[in-house]
């Protein structure tokens, strides 16, 4: 068996775009930083890991959340959406969907880890209330971010 070792934690990958990277190869999650306010990149699967990135960020700005961007649909990159509200949710129009018609099914497909069935029973469905189809820019700070559907990859919303 090979390990794989990297860092963990909050790390600046440029300056003021952070990577929130989880341990054993969990689902990571980003954020962007500036003094008009936070972009946040995924808000990750449960209540205590979308505590746990909303303290990260904290620690780093005591800027405003002003965007939350989910970068598909998929629970363990949205589940935690309600914890960012009330900051705009921004993903691709099919993120939206794929939400409203798979959530349950979603939801139910992590209850086989019944040390989660707690923290699942607190998820609200919490959509994307902006949203795009091939690009959008959003303009924090000094910077713009670019937001690119390339088409279907990982799932059919991944931006
Ligand atoms: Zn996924």
């Amino acid at each position: 068996m090979t390990t794989v070792s990297y860092k963990t934690g909050v790390i600046e990958v440029a300056p003021n775009v952070y990577a929130f990277i989880q341990e054993n190869c969990a689902t990571n999650a980003g954020f962007i930083v500036s003094e008009e306010g936070v972009l946040v990149i995924d808000s990750l699967m449960t209540p205590t890991l979308a505590g746990k990135l909303y303290s990260a960020i904290k620690n780093v700005t005591t800027s405003p959340i002003r965007y939350l961007v989910n970068t598909h649909s998929h629970g363990d990159h949205v589940f935690g959406n309600q914890y960012f509200l009330p900051a705009p949710i921004v993903a691709h129009g099919n993120c939206r969907t794929e939400l409203i018609e798979k959530f349950d099914a979603n939801v139910q497909r992590y209850r086989g880890r019944t040390e989660l069935i707690p923290e699942l029973d607190q998820i609200r469905m919490t959509l994307p209330d902006v949203t795009f189809e091939d690009r959008m820019t959003i303009r924090l700070g000094d910077r713009e971010i670019e937001l690119s559907f390339l088409g279907r990859a990982h799932s059919n919303s991944d931006i």
